[in-house]
């Protein structure tokens, strides 16, 4: 087969689509002005930013457009709904409960936090990266003001039980209310499922949602809080009066229509694109499992957006598998983009009980809107003889089948 060029990694970042270009082009070439100027440059400018509030306000069901606050993307908007509702608490609760597998924007700013004079608790996972919403409950302490689980996992694209985690979470304030402590407001990661899952804040049962726009085809360094009315959050930037006091700095318009199209492209294609992308996943993961002997799929079977697929081969270190793969034009990725480079295996397969081989052997694929069925036939032929190739280079390999 001919060699082709097959982007898998779209759990690390999106093509930017031609509909959040076209959106954005006005306010990159003519339309200049500052939205917090009072003059017709500045408020023409204004009306775009409120726009598209207004837009991502209707496509996550939040009862106002002023829930929506702007940022730089996902860590920032994690940092925010983190350290902005600890700044709030400082005298009212200490204790923050997220999970094992959160990204690194919600863990190290979480772990800063406990270093600083808060507590953190780190709830494990199943095998499948399944959050148990009774061990959340139970993590509770009288003064946790902060429950943050993320969506959908970033590595193996595992989707959390988040409604449920909600409604307990509610049960136990009406009973901190009489007790008198603190209310615990909660928080979610929805970086890796907008645009793939319905986020509907009010079904979610969330305080807080976190969105990054170049995970939807949309821009990089752009992204969006939701803050449901009454969360006290406080900003963790200063300056001049943008966001409603809550995000300073002059709004990226661009951007922000980029986003607020390509999320609405998202929503519009969902029904469509989502099985496509779960048809060629699955085709991936059952060639695999059928042709290259001891692998293991990593997450669970049902729960996992579609486009996701993390696989471990034994005796392959995941890193020279994706490098060997990018050689013949295919790109994916040994788990989160943020921590490549580090040999370290991911904490996401390590809290998942996974054995360090099986987590040292991972390989991430997560598949969009330009893959096809030819994609998923070249990487079929393609691994299998990456994977035989450096098995046989691999001593462990030679130690377990000698006779091969
Ligand atoms: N949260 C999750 C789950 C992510 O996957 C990412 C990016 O990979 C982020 C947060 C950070 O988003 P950003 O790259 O916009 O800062």
């Amino acid at each position: 087969m001919k060699k082709r060029i097959v982007y898998a990694d779209h759990n690390a970042t999106t093509p930017l689509s031609p509909e959040a270009l076209e959106a954005m082009g006005p306010y990159l070439k003519t339309v200049y002005g500052n939205a917090s100027s009072l003059h017709v440059f500045g408020q023409e400018s204004k009306k775009a930013l409120e726009d598209a509030r207004e837009a991502i306000a209707g496509l996550i069901n939040a009862e106002k457009p002023e829930e929506i606050i702007f940022t730089s993307g996902g860590t920032e908007s994690d940092n925010m709904a983190i350290k902005g509702l600890a700044l709030s608490s400082l005298n009212k609760g200490k204790h923050i409960i997220t999970t094992q597998v959160e990204h690194h924007a919600v863990l190290t700013t979480c772990e800063y936090l406990a270093a600083n004079g808060f507590k953190a608790d780190f709830v494990g996972v199943d095998k499948f990266c399944r959050v148990n919403p009774k061990d959340i409950i139970n993590a509770v302490k009288p003064d946790t003001f902060l429950v943050s689980v993320m969506h959908a996992n970033n590595e193996v694209g595992v989707i959390e039980p988040i409604a449920e985690i909600a409604k307990l979470l509610n049960i136990e304030n009406e009973k901190r209310r009489s007790a008198g402590h603190p209310k615990i407001y909660f928080h979610t990661d929805a970086v890796q499922s907008a645009g793939k899952l319905k986020l509907d804040v009010a079904a979610l049962g969330v305080d807080m949602l976190s969105i990054s726009a170049h995970k939807f085809y949309g821009p990089k360094g752009v992204g969006a809080i939701y803050v449901k009315r009454g969360t006290p959050v406080e900003p963790i930037l200063h300056g001049g009066h943008h966001e409603r006091n809550l995000r300073a700095g002059t709004e990226n318009i661009a951007g922000i229509k980029g986003m607020a199209k390509a999320l609405e492209a998202a929503c519009r294609e969902r029904e469509k694109e989502q099985p496509r992308l779960y048809f060629l996943r699955d085709r991936l993961e059952k060639g695999i499992v059928e042709k290259i002997p001891e692998t293991t799929v990593n997450g669970h079977y049902l729960e996992r957006i579609s486009g996701t697929l993390n696989v471990s081969f034994k005796y392959v270190e995941g890193e020279s598998l994706m490098l060997s793969l990018d050689l013949e034009g295919i790109a994916a990725s040994t788990g989160s983009a943020c921590a490549s480079g580090s040999s370290e295996p991911s904490h996401v397969l390590k809290a998942m009980g996974a054995d360090p081989a099986t987590a040292q052997g991972a390989l991430r694929f997560s598949f969009g809107h330009q893959n096809t069925d030819e994609d998923i036939d070249y990487i079929l032929e393609v691994l299998p003889r990456i994977v035989s190739r450096l098995r046989a280079m691999s001593p462990w390999w030679a130690k377990e089948h000698p006779q091969q």
